[in-house]
């Protein structure tokens, strides 16, 4: 990814510099690529002659070993597949912690890979501590986490942090313009918060006429001419963590609006007419607050809060807004 160029620069030249950390914390948000980044890495840490770059031969008995998943010095740990939670737990961690897995089989690095790192419950933490508190010569640890604030002050500070940005507008679209050829490109990397790799699955998960529904849905109760109870059943077969998502866009939008900025940075960019007349009804300081309730909702959304009662509340709270300050109703009055 050539958004990628600087991290990849960073790590291949502490690697020649004999400086290449025993832990390293890799972070970013959604869809800018950190797992590519991650196995690029790792494939260059056991590749015996990776070219000049620093980049894997893929053809050398370590390489091939690798893309056959067989390469003994490859540890993987995450949330066991069969498991009910998706907690990475302390057994996988103490694994780690045995002789016989932290020693190189083949004479080169051992590399572990912890993805997602900030699924670690407290003990699986607590039990990493110590491994990080006595690295072992040769063992390169890579955590791979997209909440770094979630993981222990204690871990994050043993770590040597590298964080992968979101690349810059001009860059993102020339790059996602070679990989599709949506005419949504713009709308779709603006709604993945400038991320290519989550622009390129909202695509392929069809997310636009989704999210034309619902915001339909969403102006229509604001000017009362729907029920939010029935809207909020109809959105019940949707994700909280999309529906969410892109209501703190729209009310984020109209505020932005409101608060009378020329061209102001908008998500919606396909919306604005609808947002301009929703930002007309809404009282600002309203407004704001229920874009709180969207935050504090997106929070817990991993709370079993019954869905649809967190979008029924939504939505008749939504309604209230709406329609006390929508300029139709006035005009009726
Ligand atoms: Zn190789």
């Amino acid at each position: 990814m050539p958004w990628h160029i600087g991290c990849w620069e960073s790590i291949s030249g502490a690697r020649s510099a004999g400086r290449l950390p025993h832990a390293l914390l890799v972070t970013g948000p959604a869809g800018v690529g950190k797992r590519l980044l991650v196995e690029a890495t790792v494939r260059s840490l056991l590749c015996s002659q990776p070219d000049e770059r620093g980049l894997a031969c893929d053809h050398c008995r370590e390489c091939e070993l690798l893309a056959a998943g067989t390469h003994p010095d490859s540890v993987k740990v995450g949330p066991d597949p069969d498991g009910k939670s998706d907690e990475i737990r302390v057994d996988a961690i103490r694994r780690l912690s045995e002789a016989d897995t932290l020693t190189a089989h083949r004479g080169g690095y051992k590399v572990i890979v912890l993805d997602p790192a900030q699924n670690m419950n407290q003990n699986a933490a607590n039990s990493l501590l110590k491994t990080l508190e006595e690295p072992c010569p040769g063992t390169f640890l890579c955590l791979v986490c997209e909440r770094p604030d979630r993981l222990p002050a204690t871990i994050r500070s043993r770590c040597q942090q590298l964080r992968i940005p979101v690349p810059p507008e001009p860059q993102a679209l020339e790059w996602l313009r070679k990989h599709t050829d949506s005419p949504d490109t713009a709308v779709l990397l603006r709604l993945a918060h400038g991320a290519p790799l989550k622009a390129l699955a909202l695509m392929d998960e069809d997310r636009l006429p989704q999210r034309a529904r619902l915001f339909l849905g969403f102006v229509e109760v604001a000017r009362g001419l729907r029920d939010p109870i029935t809207e909020a059943a109809a959105w019940n077969e949707h994700e909280p963590a999309v529906v969410l998502d892109w209501m703190g866009g729209w009310v984020s939008d109209l505020l932005r609006l409101a608060s009378g900025h020329r061209a102001p940075y908008l998500i919606n960019q396909d919306k604005v007419r609808d947002l301009h007349t929703l930002a007309e009804a809404v009282d600002p300081e309203a407004g704001h607050r229920y874009l709180l309730r969207i935050l504090e909702a997106r929070a817990n959304q991993h709370s079993p809060v019954n869905r649809l009662l967190a979008y029924e509340s939504l939505l008749v709270h939504w309604a209230g807004i709406g329609q006390r300050h929508n300029p139709c109703l006035r005009q009726r009055d």
